[in-house]
């Protein structure tokens, strides 16, 4: 019910369009509804006057029969033109509406729910949607006017031959439920085994090198062989369904057929029917049979539509974790001065604690390094700086004001981010360093190129700055990358930097190249560096170890030495 009431809010910009739809499915019904009974008045004009008065009967009926199938067709017009552009204009606000809350939605989300089904909420089931939502109650409409018209017709002619019609048609309709179900259940099934199909196919063309490179194409074979014959059973099922469906309904209607024949042959014989009339049964049958396999595929049409709806409600209705606070202030002319007050964090809230009372302070411009084994939560103490997470306890201040008080648009605002996986989005160069800062005019975005060292590079480029990189950057080495990632946050200029293992995928002279970048980054600006060579951190303002839910040591290079504890430990393995 909640579902229902919520959908048909989506119908409130177009409520013209929607009236007008029925109104004109109305009168397209009444038109097909007419035709046998002017038929009627006609063939009992035919067989009780003479010539001269039905040449004469011909010509009103002309008029009238042109103007109503004239109405009818621009009634039709309407339907399929209008009628079909109010699903797609809803089915265009309900994407932009999911596009818009996904972007909203936190890290936790994405944590937990994967890419693919999002996708194909976006794509598959709002069309699903979509279609119900216009089809449906114009079909709906449309079907219950044919059928209950065509009957109150067919018992005004003659009720005796009505019964007996109502009574195949109540078998029809039941039987037609039921082979509808089953076959929907193939649909789904088919659905899932092509999904299935195009994850196995995405699955290996995504992999392919590592495929060739194992020789395992026969392997791969065989799992996509597999696939694809389950593909094939499916379609057997849906289509042997699909045969009982058509082929049980076109039964039915010969029997109606039949009966009409037989019983109505028989009520004219004993003087109970006109033989005129035995031509409208045939007409009135043709009327309402489609309307009722109509009706049948409604109501799974309905239910596709309607829990697809309901996949659409379950994410808007989700609140991102992480919003602005009421009181929200924007963080401007910031020193970058950083504080961990007692952070303590677990990502979910069954889950142990991940940082156990974490205390430390940056001074503006200062730098720090995190240390550890990998797994420890270094990643985990930088995220909760621009707020991917909220601490779970204690609180993390710049310039002293606690970061869930500011707005999420400019603390963010106020953070580079350099971390060991770049994502390059598909477009130039130049729309990718960019991305730093929009507004960006060129020669900003060639000082930052020159500043991350790779100005050159891509001068050397055919396109130069236009040069297409193709999607996730595959067309450039891990290096290049890297530097095009350093330059965005260049132009990006923020006063607070993180370094997340920015150097970590990279070979040794690509690292000892980017360090450089890195170092000139770094300049005046507060900087949290997490690093997997000592020697990159050496100069930092001081060092942190991180262990298991905690900091474990703290002091400079010079002072760790000195003390012999974890940090020197690391520093004599490397
Ligand atoms: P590091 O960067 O030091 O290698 P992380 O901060 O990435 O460590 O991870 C710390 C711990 O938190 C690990 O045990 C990891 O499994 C866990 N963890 C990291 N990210 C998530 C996440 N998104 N959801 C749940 N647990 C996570
Ligand atoms: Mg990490």
């Amino acid at each position: 019910m909640h579902t229902l009431k919520k959908f048909i809010q989506y119908y409130a910009p177009y409520k013209k369009v929607f009236f007008l739809d029925l109104i004109c499915a109305a009168v397209i019904s009444l038109v097909d509804l007419a035709f046998p009974q002017i038929l009627r008045t006609l063939t009992k004009t035919l067989f009780t006057e003479s010539s001269d008065v039905i040449l004469w009967a011909l010509l009103p009926i002309t008029l009238v029969l042109l103007v109503m199938y004239m109405i009818q067709t621009g009634c039709k017009y309407y339907v399929s033109y209008q009628g079909h552009m109010m699903g797609a204009y809803m089915e265009r606000d309900m994407r932009q509406q999911l596009f818009d809350h996904y972007e909203r939605l936190s890290f936790s989300y994405y944590d937990q729910n994967n890419s693919g089904q999002m996708m194909s909420k976006l794509v598959s089931d709002l069309f699903d949607i979509s279609e119900f939502a216009h089809h449906g109650p114009e079909n709906l409409f449309i079907s219950l006017i044919k059928i209950i018209g065509s009957f109150v017709f067919l018992f005004l002619i003659n009720w005796k031959l009505a019964i007996p019609l109502l009574v195949i048609v109540a078998i029809m309709l039941f039987f037609s439920y039921g082979q509808n179900k089953k076959m929907q259940a193939t649909f789904m099934d088919n659905r899932r085994k092509i999904g299935n199909l195009n994850s196995s196919l995405q699955d290996t063309l995504a992999g392919i090198r590592v495929v060739q490179s194992f020789a395992n194409e026969d392997i791969e074979r065989e799992k996509f062989k597999k696939s694809n014959q389950g593909f094939l059973s499916s379609k057997n099922a849906n289509y042997r369904c699909m045969g009982s469906f058509t082929g049980g309904n076109l039964f039915f209607q010969g029997m109606m057929y039949l009966m009409t024949l037989v019983f109505g042959g028989w009520l004219i014989a004993h003087g109970q029917m006109e033989s005129a009339d035995l031509a409208m049964y045939a007409l009135y049958i043709g009327i309402f049979i489609s309307p009722i396999q109509i009706l049948v595929e409604l109501t799974e049409m309905m239910q596709k539509g309607l829990s697809g709806f309901r996949r659409f409600l379950d994410v808007v209705e989700t609140e991102p974790e992480i919003v602005d606070a009421e009181d929200a202030e924007p963080l401007e002319n910031i020193k970058g001065h950083v504080r961990y007050e007692h952070v303590s964090f677990h990502y979910n809230d069954d889950d142990s604690l991940v940082l156990d009372d974490v205390s430390f302070d940056i001074q503006a411009g200062k730098s720090i390094a995190l240390v550890g084994a990998s797994g420890s939560g270094k990643t985990t103490i930088c995220s909760l700086l621009p707020r991917f997470y909220d601490v779970s306890e204690g609180r993390i201040t710049i310039d002293g004001k606690d970061v869930r008080k500011l707005t999420l648009q400019s603390l963010r605002e106020q953070i580079g981010l350099v971390q060991q996986d770049v994502y390059l989005f598909c477009g130039s160069i130049r729309e990718n360093i960019a991305y730093g800062r929009p507004d960006a005019s060129m020669e900003e975005i060639i000082e930052a190129a020159k500043k991350a060292n790779i100005h050159e590079f891509i001068m050397e480029l055919p396109d130069g700055y236009e040069t297409f990189v193709g999607e996730r950057g595959t067309r450039l080495s891990g290096g290049q990358k890297q530097r095009i990632s350093i330059a965005r946050v260049f132009l990006k200029n923020p006063p607070i930097l993180i370094l997340d293992e920015a150097t970590s995928a990279l070979d040794n002279e690509s690292e000892r190249f980017i360090q450089q970048s890195l170092e000139e980054l770094a300049k005046d600006r507060t900087t949290i560096t997490i690093a997997h060579r000592l020697s990159t951190i050496r100069n930092a303002d001081e060092i942190l170890v991180v262990a298991e839910n905690g900091i474990v040591e703290c002091g400079t290079h010079d002072e760790l030495l000195e003390k012999g504890g974890i940090y020197a430990h690391y520093y004599e393995m490397s």
